[in-house]
């Protein structure tokens, strides 16, 4: 048993309905086999729990671990091409790096950069975009259950529209999808996603054997892309004449539900996010990749009107790198240029994006996403070098909200001293 003794901050109330920061400066967080079992002051914990070891951390700022909802695994060394709309982004600099990992010894060398730069980020639960190739992701299964991470994962898939060594066919799909579901799906911290790549290189069958696995397969999650750029929303009406509008693809295919999480959603129509709201289907917005490929301005406010579940993902590669901190300044900074008019966020908002709505958006928020008693110990601790800008920026801020944004205009993995999953330190 531990007794973490920390400044904490966290944000279990949702600061877009009238939640607001948690910060305590002293605040002692008891872990009991990986659960807060107690969240009180210093001395009633070690009245408590005598024999429990003190760990103080108040040279820090402790958060919840942080939650990626959009991050692609074969597209670590995609990172940083710049100067390139989406479709040709794909083509010119994703997919390429997508087709080397039917190499399995060239998988595991990504599966282990992906993972390091992830966990390296303070990244304790992800949705994680997978491989075309069965072999490359039962590699990524097995590397996260050694390493401890919350991961949701699957076979992507598509069968037309892409390289022809990416693409697969509806039975093929379904036996290899199964097996990794039977093997890796309740696993450790593991689940499963049904991760069609998207409508334009999905067709309705293939969809629709998505859908078949979900209601095969109960708990199962669904990862996909929708409206992220004009040419690529013209050629999914192509491919799916019946369809009303993009996300109708999924919907028709038994794919929208609240273990769902849909990256980028720059340009819904307003059917569509009713329909999100209504099926609890999430958002994972990702900024940085939103700048770098020029798809848009995510309409944030539109999406919180409607009800829809909203998320932060770094969308690596065409995000430019595992940071959520930057991707949540990023978000920040895009909501105030928005030419439509964004929506004002605080460091409370940046803080809940990126862990508890996270955490909601994965259907995990029963076990993470704060640090309130009950919740597993997933955790970061930042802890900038005395004398750099963020250290001299967390002195010298005004109150805590003031702390918590210096932390996300500056923080960056090198600021990150220490991450536990479940109670067990990873980094
Ligand atoms: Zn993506």
């Amino acid at each position: 048993m531990y007794i973490y003794r920390a400044r904490v901050f966290d944000t279990p109330t949702n600061p877009f309905t009238g939640g607001q920061l948690r910060s305590d400066t002293d605040i002692a967080l008891v872990v009991d086999d990986g659960k807060i079992i107690a969240r009180t002051d210093i001395g009633t914990a070690t009245t408590a729990h005598p024999d429990a070891e003190v760990i103080d951390l108040r040279d820090g700022i402790l958060i919840p671990g942080l939650i990626d909802t959009h991050v692609h695994y074969p597209q670590i060394r995609a990172i940083g091409h710049l100067g390139k709309p989406l479709l040709e982004w794909l083509n010119e600099c994703a997919l390429p790096e997508e087709e080397k990992l039917v190499d399995d010894a060239y998988a595991r060398n990504v599966a282990d950069e992906f993972l390091t730069g992830l966990i390296g980020s303070g990244t304790t639960s992800a949705m994680v975009f997978g491989a075309h190739f069965a072999s490359a992701v039962d590699i990524l299964f097995a590397r996260a259950a050694e390493l401890g991470l919350r991961m949701t994962t699957g076979l992507v898939t598509s069968d037309r529209n892409l390289p022809e060594p990416l693409l697969t066919t509806v039975d093929r799909s379904l036996s290899e999808s199964q097996q990794l579901i039977d093997r890796w799906h309740g696993q450790s911290r593991l689940r499963y996603a049904v991760t069609p790549r998207f409508s334009l290189s999905a067709g309705p069958e293939l969809l629709a054997a998505g859908g078949q696995l979900v209601r095969d397969n109960p708990g199962i999650s669904v990862t996909s892309h929708l409206n992220e750029n004009h040419d690529e929303i013209a050629g999914v009406a192509q491919v799916h004449p019946q369809a009303q509008d993009y996300l109708d693809t999924y919907d028709k295919a038994g794919l929208l539900d609240r273990n769902t999480i849909l990256a980028h959603n720059v340009h819904p129509n307003d059917r569509e996010l009713a329909r999100m709201a209504e099926t609890g289907a999430a958002a994972a917005h990702c900024p940085t990749s939103n700048s770098a490929l020029a798809s848009g301005f995510f309409p944030l406010r539109r999406h919180i009107e409607a009800g829809v579940k909203v998320a932060l993902g770094t969308d690596v590669g065409a995000g430019n790198g595992f940071s959520m901190f930057k991707e949540g300044v990023q978000a920040y900074f895009m909501q105030q240029l928005d030419p439509n008019g964004g929506q004002p966020l605080t460091s409370a908002h940046l803080l809940h994006l990126a862990t508890k709505a996270g955490a909601q958006a994965l259907d995990l928020d029963d076990k993470v996403g704060d640090l309130s008693e009950g919740k597993r110990f997933d955790a970061v601790l930042v802890r900038p070098t005395t004398g750099q800008p963020l250290d001299v920026g967390i002195t010298n801020a005004a109150d805590d909200e003031d702390a918590l944004a210096k932390l996300f205009a500056m923080g960056t993995p090198a600021d990150i001293a220490g991450v536990w999953i479940d109670g067990q330190p990873v980094k």
